[in-house]
């Protein structure tokens, strides 16, 4: 495996991974055998990244805010942040709305499918719809509140708290800004060498990567549903991929190539770990070292600009969902009979932006908050039972996108700051293996 890309042999690992757990699905009581033989191996790989997470989000982004000069350099980058990431989230549902009402996907469902979907997933669906209703039963500036961690070692016990983490990082950041040289230059010291040892330590856990990714994949064909529940929901699984395929492909990369110079093809070079991982975990968290880790050392963005942006992303940043929510909106409305109005729209432009914000960066999480969608509409939000056969699938190729847009603004931020040094090296993989063992 030495000789090859990363990005191949993360790929190699998911095609064995398919053919693997298909095998098993063959033999009876092969899908036990994988759950009890094979899934730990997944488990252990994204527990491996979740874990470096939160010290990495800490340590990196203490040292990234205190390299800059001044406080006004940090409101800069938080606006333009901020700025591009609602833009890029609003961008996708509209992208969503435009593939949704030329497919129309909702009225190609038969009656009888969707009776069965509905008895066969409607108790999930309940569970789910209990739980965003409990969620939404705060005060408006609950979100806000939520921010601001009242211990940090308790904040830093879960990587539910990403924000909290990012808020201390932040003026702990700043504290160091503030204060006299003699007294900032050992800390600073102290966070530059935990970083390198963080940084190494993802170096480490990619090295299984294509064996993780080897079992997740094999754990997800073994357990998957029957293939006809697929073709049934056919094209509203094809409107999602086709969406999410024309941000991925075309919409990041251009925008890319426009205003860094960087190439298309460097910039998958760069980035498609990250993406393989995205797709393989289903969670934007799990694979944030990573992103964080390629968009430093393999797009050449500083690491002041990479600690903000990246985990700021993987919290709020979901183009990729938002997508989803919007064309899973109208279809399920259009499925139960009802067209979207023009109004309905634009209520799903606003909710499905606040939802992908709010949409936690784990496996499952879109479809939670697709219920507030549902509901600003009028639809009944039990209807999610119709797409909850092919979410998984689904959310792999959204946290794909999720991931690719944070990377592309955190490149558009780090060009617009002067902070872009562009790809350090050409020969990535080279690069990987002199870094690691
Ligand atoms: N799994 C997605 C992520 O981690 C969130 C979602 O369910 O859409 O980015």
């Amino acid at each position: 495996m030495k000789n090859i890309a990363l990005h191949w042999q993360i790929l190699l690992g998911m095609v064995i991974g398919i053919v693997v757990g298909y095998i098993f699905t063959l033999f009876p009581g092969g899908t036990d055998f994988v759950r009890d033989w094979i899934k730990p191996w997944g488990t252990m790989f994204i527990n491996a990244l979740k874990l470096i997470a939160i010290p990495l989000i800490l340590v990196s982004l203490i040292k990234g805010i205190s390299d800059l000069n001044n406080i006004s350099q940090l409101s800069a980058m938080g606006t333009r942040t901020l700025g591009l990431y609602i833009a890029s989230t609003v961008l996708a549902v509209f992208v969503g709305l435009s593939i949704v009402n030329i497919v129309n996907p909702g009225y190609l469902i038969q009656e009888d499918t969707r009776e069965e979907l509905m008895a066969s997933f409607g108790s999930e669906a309940d569970t789910k719809v209990t739980m965003a209703e409990a969620a939404k039963e705060v005060g408006p500036l609950q979100a806000l509140v939520d921010i601001i961690p009242e211990n940090i070692f308790f904040a830093a016990s879960s990587n539910g708290n990403m924000l909290q983490v990012i808020f201390f990082a932040l003026l702990f950041g700043i504290g160091l800004i503030l204060v006299a040289d003699e007294q900032s230059a050992p800390v600073k010291a102290f966070f530059d060498g935990v970083n390198e040892v963080i940084m190494k330590i993802v170096d480490l856990i990619m090295l299984a990567a294509p064996y993780g990714v080897l079992a997740l994949m094999a754990t997800l064909v073994a357990e998957s549903p029957s293939l006809d529940i697929f073709y049934a929901l056919g094209a509203y699984a094809g409107a999602v991929i086709l969406g999410l395929g024309i941000l991925t492909v075309l919409v990041y990369p251009t925008i890319v190539r426009f205003f860094t110079g960087i190439s298309y093809k460097d910039f998958f070079k760069g980035i498609s770990p990250a993406q393989l991982l995205a797709f393989s975990t289903s969670s934007s968290a799990a694979t944030l070292p990573v992103t964080m880790e390629r968009v430093e050392e393999h797009l050449g963005v500083e690491k002041d600009v990479v600690s903000f942006v990246c985990p700021v992303g993987a919290t709020i940043n979901m183009d990729g969902t938002s997508l989803y929510q919007a064309i899973a909106a109208v279809f399920i409305s259009q499925a139960f009979g009802d067209d979207v109005t023009l109004g309905e729209q634009l209520t799903i432009v606003l909710t499905a932006t606040l939802a992908s914000i709010g949409s936690a960066a784990v496996p499952g999480a879109g479809i939670l908050m697709l219920v507030i969608v549902l509901e600003s509409i009028g639809v009944n939000p039990a209807g999610i039972a119709l797409i909850f056969a092919i979410d998984r699938p689904l959310d792999m190729c959204r946290t794909i996108v999720n991931v690719t847009s944070d990377s592309t603004v955190a490149l558009l931020v780090a060009k617009s700051m002067g902070r872009l040094t562009g790809p350090k090296v050409k020969n990535w993989d080279d690069n990987y293996r002199k870094k690691t063992p």
